[in-house]
């Protein structure tokens, strides 16, 4: 069995952004040399996601509008930040994105369906973070 265990590092500018990490997630492949076989993407902290969607700005508009509403940024809106934090709200919209992706390998390639992009999604930025990126299979 092949497989290729790989950290993508990211201190994004703003507190909150959405990065298309697709093609590097692609070069990973590429380096296993793995054909046929799966490809897992997970945030390595509990402030940011690993989601699969579209990469269409007013899309993460509405998806920055929507988190805003279901978790709105806050020092005082959070009993976590009573532990002298400020990211409660942070938390909250990482687990709404999710953890983590598994993506098909079909002939070295993101196994995808229609518009899919792998994105890292940043909701406490502004400091080094990290993904991993494993793979396996032949
Ligand atoms: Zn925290």
């Amino acid at each position: 069995m092949k497989h290729l265990t790989q950290y993508l590092w990211f201190n994004t500018r703003n507190r909150q952004e959405f990065i298309n990490i697709t093609s590097e997630v692609g070069k990973a492949i590429a380096k296993s040399g793995v054909k046929e076989g799966l490809c897992l993407v997970n945030a390595m902290h509990i402030t940011s996601s690993v989601f699969i969607n579209d990469d269409e700005s007013g899309l993460h508009q509405d998806f920055s509008a929507w988190l805003e509403k279901l978790a709105p940024y806050g020092k005082d809106k959070y009993k976590h930040n009573l532990s002298g934090e400020d990211n409660g709200d942070a938390h909250l919209k990482r687990t709404v994105l999710g953890r983590e992706v598994v993506v098909a390998i079909t002939e070295g390639k993101l196994d995808f369906g229609p518009w899919e992009q792998i994105f890292y999604g940043e909701f406490d930025g502004q400091r080094k973070k990290r993904v991993l990126v494993k793979i396996i299979g032949e």
